[in-house]
């Protein structure tokens, strides 16, 4: 009979490194991934400078207590390396997620991916047949993934497929590979059908390089609208582990209530090869996913309606991002939104350039797709644009502005 991928999860996690030894262990420890003399890369998910009891990023002690583990275990170096979200400064990031103090207290270093060389790798992609993977990660002996839980607007969940892919890729593939080129590029019907540009992307991008380890932070997680960079955190005390993608981020998608078998990326990991995403083809050892069943919150993207006339958006061709954004603004601002002196319409995606009709309107063109208007107005580039603060600015509303509670924002 075939072995079924194995997942260890523990719950009420207190003590940090107590539980994650017990995680690890079940799995054949750290000695089975690390051998003396590795050069060992970790990719935590610091998509941006918010602080790890947001459930955004991942907490720097269970990087720190992994790279622990991995020196006890013969490691020569841990680097821990991260790409952060399109305009976003990764030192930044690690130094207000606290990642600099762990560096210090267990000795790994620190690696900006966008500052550092990338060569390109020749794969069989679904839609990608080259990619630009970081030399740092393909140098590595071991490569160890430890992303965050969380649902995301446009892919369902986000947990480590997603956090070595996009997570790893240089800001310019960020935007033209996985949001823009995604957009524009049709695919063949038999692939359109399936899942986006992305979802293939994600995929493709795996495949050309190794992941040794999986190690989930379900300590804080993500949900709900603004997930995964500013929805809820939840208080999961949990911590996942295991040796194939898939497997640990089927087990983790189930975890958070969602079908694996509804989530197109996982669908493809599976059928790349990347392991099995079916429950029941994978050992938990005993944890019941059903009864433990956190139920997540989507990420969701409610249609966007008019505001008394004071701001009507058109969405054009375009993936979900912008409009995540702008609908984000619309839930948190709606009644200051109503006050607005100059009445705003907001082009998102490929739209025609209307020329305006009404002078007394402010025309905004919010992100790389909607592009600078032929005819004037406002334009926000960015694919996606940075944050809500932008939107708020643009339409000359900075005083509605205040900065998310639990959610610290350096720019
Ligand atoms: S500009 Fe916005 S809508 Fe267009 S691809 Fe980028 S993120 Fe998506």
């Amino acid at each position: 009979m075939k072995e079924r991928e194995q997942v260890s999860i523990v719950k009420n996690v207190e003590n940090v490194e107590e539980s994650l030894r017990l995680c690890l262990a079940r799995i054949g420890g750290m000695e089975s991934v690390v051998k003396k003399g590795d050069k060992v890369l970790i990719k935590p998910n610091c998509l941006a400078a918010c602080a790890e009891n947001t459930g955004a990023t991942t907490s720097p002690e269970l990087v720190g207590l992994v790279a622990k583990m991995c020196f006890e275990s013969g490691a020569d170096s841990v680097t821990v390396a991260e790409s952060s979200n399109w305009g976003v400064d990764t030192m930044t990031a690690f130094r207000v997620c606290g990642y600099e103090e762990a560096a210090k207290e267990y000795g790994f270093e620190l690696k900006d991916l966008k500052q550092g060389t990338f060569r390109e790798v020749e794969i069989d992609g679904a839609v990608l047949k080259k990619v630009r993977i970081p030399s740092v990660i393909l140098d590595a002996d071991v490569f160890i993934n430890m992303p965050v839980l969380k649902t995301h607007d446009m892919t369902t969940i986000t947990i480590g497929i997603k956090n070595s892919s996009v997570g790893i890729s240089a800001d310019d593939d960020k935007q033209t590979c996985l949001h823009h080129i995604g957009t524009f590029q049709p695919l063949p019907a038999e692939l359109a059908c399936r899942g986006s540009f992305l979802d293939y992307s994600m995929v493709d991008i795996n495949s050309a390089y190794l992941c040794n380890l999986t190690i989930v932070d379900a300590l804080v997680g993500q949900q709900g609208l603004g997930a995964p960079l500013s929805g809820k955190p939840v208080n999961a005390r949990m911590i996942l582990a295991g040796k194939s993608r898939a497997a640990v981020d089927a087990a983790g998608c189930k975890l958070i209530g969602y079908e694996p078998e509804d989530i197109p990326h996982l669908v493809f990991a599976h059928e790349r090869g990347m392991g099995p995403i079916d429950i029941k083809e994978i050992d938990t050892f005993g944890f019941d996913l059903e009864e433990n069943c956190l139920h997540f919150e989507p990420s969701f993207v409610p249609e966007i309606e008019e505001i008394d006339d004071k701001l009507t958006v058109v969405y054009g061709k375009g993936c979900k991002a912008c409009l995540a954004t702008i609908n984000y603004a619309i839930m948190r601002h709606r009644e200051q939104l109503k006050e607005l002196e100059i009445p705003v319409t907001v082009f998102i995606g490929r739209v025609p350039h209307y020329k305006p009709d009404n002078s007394k309107r402010l025309y905004l063109h919010y992100g790389n797709c909607a592009g600078q208007s032929l005819y004037g107005g406002c334009f926000v580039p960015g694919c996606p644009p940075r944050s809500r603060r932008q939107f708020l600015q643009a339409i000359g509303g900075m005083e509605f502005y205040d900065p998310d509670e639990n959610f610290v924002l350096t720019r």
